[in-house]
């Protein structure tokens, strides 16, 4: 068996045990791979294991990805997770399915302007900073709950819910600390929108707190794919 496979048979596993703690099915969590900065033979390898969804921080490198994957494997899902410039949206909105990493009105516009009607809506998440701090990406809660207002008015995009990078942390207790206010946040703000699903949180080292957190949706890198070049 391939070291890929092999790590997704793992980290299934983790999320298998995960749910099951905190009193839920394996299948509500999903497993994002994410595959930045690793060739494509990684990702064959990762598709060949069974894997669909894939996450990409950046532009060029993904859309080559996509292209390449096109024809073989129509049924993958690509998600962009990294920040947003306004001279890449266009891009964004014309080959990936999701986007994680909306933190400001005017590229949720764009995406909205540029997504091809004939595609369907954009799935697109509010990345929100709960840390408080000013260096790190995504909006506040306040900002969040505005910026949600504004796409729910975006008829190419729908909104599926928020993503958070938490600052790194060894101590689960703490992990677990950092991910509760956006919990809540989107539980509070799922209860009038049917579509809201999604809760993006959780990477190689803290998976185990997002889940127990109730993220739907862990981003995993390194444990997959080996440890970033
Ligand atoms: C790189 C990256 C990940 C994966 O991180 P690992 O620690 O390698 O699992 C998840 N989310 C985002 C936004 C990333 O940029």
């Amino acid at each position: 068996m391939s070291s890929i496979k092999q790590n997704l048979k793992q980290i299934t596993h983790r999320i298998d045990i995960a749910a099951k703690k905190s009193g839920k099915n394996a299948d509500c969590v999903k497993l994002l791979a994410v595959s930045k900065t690793k060739p494509l033979d990684a990702i064959e390898e990762a598709i060949l294991a069974g894997q669909k969804m894939f996450g990409e921080n950046y532009v060029q490198e993904g859309i080559s990805k996509i292209q390449y994957f096109k024809d073989t494997f129509p049924s993958l899902e690509w998600h962009f997770i990294g920040p947003i410039q306004s001279n890449k949206t266009h891009a964004i909105a014309e080959h990936f399915h999701w986007v994680h990493s909306i933190e400001r009105k005017k590229i949720a516009q764009r995406l909205n302007e540029q997504r091809p009607r004939s595609y369907g809506p954009l799935q697109v998440l509010i990345q929100v900073n709960t840390s408080g701090e000013n260096s790190k990406s995504g909006v506040n809660i306040e900002e969040a709950k505005l910026l949600a207002h504004y796409i729910d008015t975006c008829p190419n995009l729908m909104l599926r819910g928020l993503m958070c990078i938490p600052q790194p942390e060894s101590n689960p207790e703490k992990q677990q600390d950092a991910f509760a206010p956006l919990a809540s946040l989107f539980n509070e703000m799922r209860t009038h929108r049917p579509h809201f699903d999604t809760l993006s949180m959780g990477m190689s080292d803290d998976m185990e707190a997002a889940i127990a957190s109730g993220s739907t949706l862990v981003r995993i890198g390194s444990a997959i794919f080996g440890h970033r070049d």
